[in-house]
C-alpha cells in the first residue's frame, strides 16, 4: 500500500447547484503541495478568505455541517470530502464562489469521477497515518458512535432503523478501500423523510433539491423521487445505509488523517459523526505527544 500523501495533478472545474441554497456555483480543484491540506478559498468574497476543512473549523447547526465564519464559510461539503477520504487525497485548494458545494447526483460518484479524471499525483511526504489505541464513544439517545483500535485498515459499520412500520432496518458493514469505495458507497445517494420537507420548507432549506439530487423515504417504507413523487429506481436496494456510510467517512475525514480503526455506527447523523471525528482527532493529539 502506498502511504505517501496525494494530490490531484491538474486543475479541474465543476458547476452545479447547492441542495440548500439552490444557488448554483463554480469549484475550482487546483493541486496543492504537501502538509497544506484542503483547503477551500471563497472567490466570490474581495478578501478571498481561505477556509481549512477540519474540526476546528467546524461550526454550524445539528443537521448542516458548515466550515469557517458565518458569511464567509462553506457548507454541504460532506459529499466532496468522502470523495477526497476514498481516493486518499490529502492536499487541495478549491475556488468556490458560493457558500455551498454543488449537489451533484446527491452522491460522491461525480467528485470521485472528476478528481480521478485529473489523475492522482503522489507527493514525497509520509501521509499522517493514525491507528486508534483506545475505545472512544459518542452518542445522543439511541444514536451512537463506537470507534474501536482495528490495525489493518479503517472498519465501518452501520445500522439504520427507524423503529417500526418506517423502513426496514438495514445493516451495511465495508472495510474501506478506493476499490470498495468507489463501487459499494460513492454511489449511494442523499435521501430524507418525507415527515421533515415540511420542517425543511418552512426553514427555506432544500431549495435546490431536485428529482435527480435526493430520494425521499415515506412512511410505508416506498422510495420516491422529491419532486415528481415518481418511483425511484435505486442503485442498491439498500441504498440509504450505503450513503449513510458515506457521510461518516467525509465527516471523519475532518481529522485531515488517515484512520486505522473499527467504527461501529447506529443510526447517527453529521452531528454525532462531527463529534466523534473531534473525539479521534483529540486521541491522535495524545498520541503525538506520548
Ligand atoms: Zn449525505
Amino acid at each position: 500500500m502506498n502511504n505517501q500523501q496525494k494530490t490531484i495533478s491538474r486543475i479541474v472545474e465543476y458547476s452545479g447547484i447547492g441542495l440548500f441554497t439552490g444557488e448554483e456555483v463554480k469549484l475550482r480543484f487546483k493541486p496543492a503541495p504537501a502538509n497544506t491540506g484542503i483547503n477551500f478559498k471563497r472567490t466570490d468574497i474581495a478578501s478571498q478568505p481561505k477556509v481549512s476543512a477540519n474540526v476546528e473549523t467546524l461550526s454550524g447547526s445539528k443537521r448542516l455541517i458548515s466550515l469557517g465564519e458565518k458569511g464567509a464559510g462553506v457548507k454541504s461539503i460532506e459529499h466532496l470530502m468522502a470523495a477526497l477520504a476514498g481516493l486518499g487525497i490529502d492536499n487541495i485548494e478549491i475556488e468556490i464562489n458560493g457558500n455551498e458545494v454543488p449537489a451533484g447526483d446527491g452522491s460522491s460518484l461525480l467528485f470521485m469521477q472528476l478528481l480521478k479524471g485529473t489523475g492522482i499525483k503522489t507527493l514525497e511526504e509520509p501521509k499522517n497515518i493514525f491507528c486508534l489505541q483506545e475505545e472512544l464513544k459518542v452518542s445522543d439517545g439511541e444514536a451512537s458512535i463506537l470507534a474501536l483500535p482495528y490495525d489493518k485498515g479503517l472498519s465501518l459499520s452501520y445500522i439504520l432503523d427507524f423503529n417500526g412500520s418506517f423502513l426496514n432496518r438495514q445493516c451495511f458493514e465495508i472495510e474501506m478501500t478506493e476499490n470498495n469505495f468507489s463501487t459499494e458507497i460513492a454511489p449511494a445517494r442523499t435521501f430524507g423523510l418525507s415527515t421533515i420537507i415540511e420542517e425543511y420548507k418552512k426553514l427555506g432549506w432544500g431549495k435546490g433539491v431536485t428529482d435527480e439530487n435526493s430520494l425521499i423515504l415515506h412512511e410505508d417504507g416506498t422510495i420516491t423521487k422529491p419532486l415528481s413523487m415518481s418511483p425511484a429506481k435505486l442503485r442498491f436496494p439498500n441504498e440509504c445505509v450505503r450513503h449513510k456510510i458515506l457521510d461518516i467517512i467525509g465527516d471523519l475525514y475532518l481529522t485531515n488523517l488517515t484512520l486505522h480503526a473499527r467504527i461501529v455506527a447506529t443510526k447517527s447523523g453529521h452531528y454525532l459523526n462531527t463529534c466523534m471525528a473531534e473525539k479521534i482527532f483529540e486521541s491522535s493529539k495524545k498520541q503525538v505527544h506520548n
